[in-house]
């Protein structure tokens, strides 16, 4: 299969880039390398004859037609988004630009590309999406695909949008759509700013490790290469107009996850004193979600999903990649002063 995947500079995106190659599918990376690209994430395939890079942005319909000729792919996997939710309280004219607008472009060339001439028939669109769409929970209870929408960021708001777009493609134009909307993924290649890779830096860098609040907002955790694995199988085999609610059933609050990272540390660079020291509570974010939770049962009965590590496995895993890679982590923090905006969003 020849996939179209925009935003495989990015975490996920190059998590999936990787996987698709090694699996012997043959990808087109579509990117416009924003602050939150790096295509170090996907230097290990970028020699690959399946492997091509294209430096477009999605709300540049012409780029994307030429792109759609010029590759003829089977199918679009669109993860290319504004992602960072502290970034779109202060600035959210970007993310609907891009996460609305660039969706609509996107959606409207392929669908351009899939009503031409000898195209694919078999030919999909994939939009990759977060649970963030559904709201916040109570203590209790899971979003299911059912689960009404409920965003309540600037960038959960964008994300909903652009899935109702989708949706209404497929209904309207008959547009071969699925969907996913995953919880909080971890792992390699996640960029500097995010919570996991803050507190590890931070903890190497002996400097304060800031908490939200009181460190009692709940996410479900899943490791980037489980995401990947299940964006795959969704792509392949998940039914059309369908969406799949994908998370590994790993909550913790942010404090249980920030002493578990920093007990991971004290095991494998042992500092003076307990990294947990370090743990600084800072103001709460404006409108912070309380708990997302995901229930996973569609994609584990109907496709056979399951995640491949534990998060106790995953973090320990995150936590030796930071520190085998320290080059890829200082070119970022150097690039841009990334470091100086070190958040504490998830
Ligand atoms: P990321 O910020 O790491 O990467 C986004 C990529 O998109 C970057 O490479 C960037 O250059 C590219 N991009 C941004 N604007 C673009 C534009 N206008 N045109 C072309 N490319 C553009 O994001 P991520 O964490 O890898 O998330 C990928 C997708 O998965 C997003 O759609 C996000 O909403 C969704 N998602 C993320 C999570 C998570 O925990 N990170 C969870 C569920 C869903």
């Amino acid at each position: 299969m020849k996939v179209l995947i925009t935003g495989g500079a990015g975490f996920i995106g190059s998590a999936v880039v990787r996987l698709a190659v090694s699996r012997g599918h043959s990808v087109v990376n579509l990117d416009a390398l924003t602050y939150a690209a790096c295509l170090d994430n996907v230097a290990s395939v970028a020699d690959s004859p399946l492997y091509a890079f294209e430096h477009a942005d999605i709300r540049d319909r012409g780029a994307l037609d030429r792109i759609f000729a010029k590759h003829e792919p089977d199918a679009v996997m669109h993860l290319a988004a504004e992602s960072h939710v502290d970034r779109s309280i202060d600035g959210p004219g970007t993310f609907m630009d891009t996460n609305v607008m660039g969706t609509f472009h996107l959606l409207e060339a392929a669908r351009a590309y899939w009503n031409a001439e000898g195209r694919p028939e078999t030919f999909r669109f994939h939009h990759v999406s977060t649970d963030e769409v559904f709201g916040s929970l109570g203590p209790d209870g899971q979003f299911t695909e059912e689960t009404p929408y409920d965003p309540r960021s600037p960038y959960s708001a964008s994300k909903a949008a652009s899935d109702h777009l989708v949706r209404a493609w497929g209904e309207t134009y008959g547009l071969p759509v699925v969907l996913s909307n995953c919880s909080n993924n971890y792992g390699p290649y996640h960029f500097p700013e995010k919570l996991i890779p803050v507190v590890i830096l931070n903890a190497l860098h002996g400097r304060p490790i800031p908490v939200y609040g009181a460190g009692e907002n709940v996410r479900d955790w899943l490791y980037v290469e489980d995401h990947a694995d299940a964006l795959l199988l969704v792509l392949e085999k998940g039914a059309l107009g369908r969406s799949y609610n994908i998370g590994g059933e790993n909550e913790r609050t942010n404090l249980a996850l920030v002493e578990t990272i920093c007990a991971i540390l004290d095991r494998l660079k042992p500092a003076d004193r307990p990294y947990s020291s370090l743990i600084a509570f800072v103001t709460d974010r404006p409108g912070h979600d309380l708990r997302y939770a995901i229930d996973p049962t569609r994609i584990r009965e109907e496709l056979g999903w399951l995640p491949s590590v534990t998060v106790e496995e995953g973090l320990e895993k995150t936590v030796r990649w930071y520190l085998e890679n320290e080059d890829w982590w200082r070119a970022l923090l150097e690039r841009d002063g990334v470091g100086q905006r070190l958040g504490t969003g998830t």
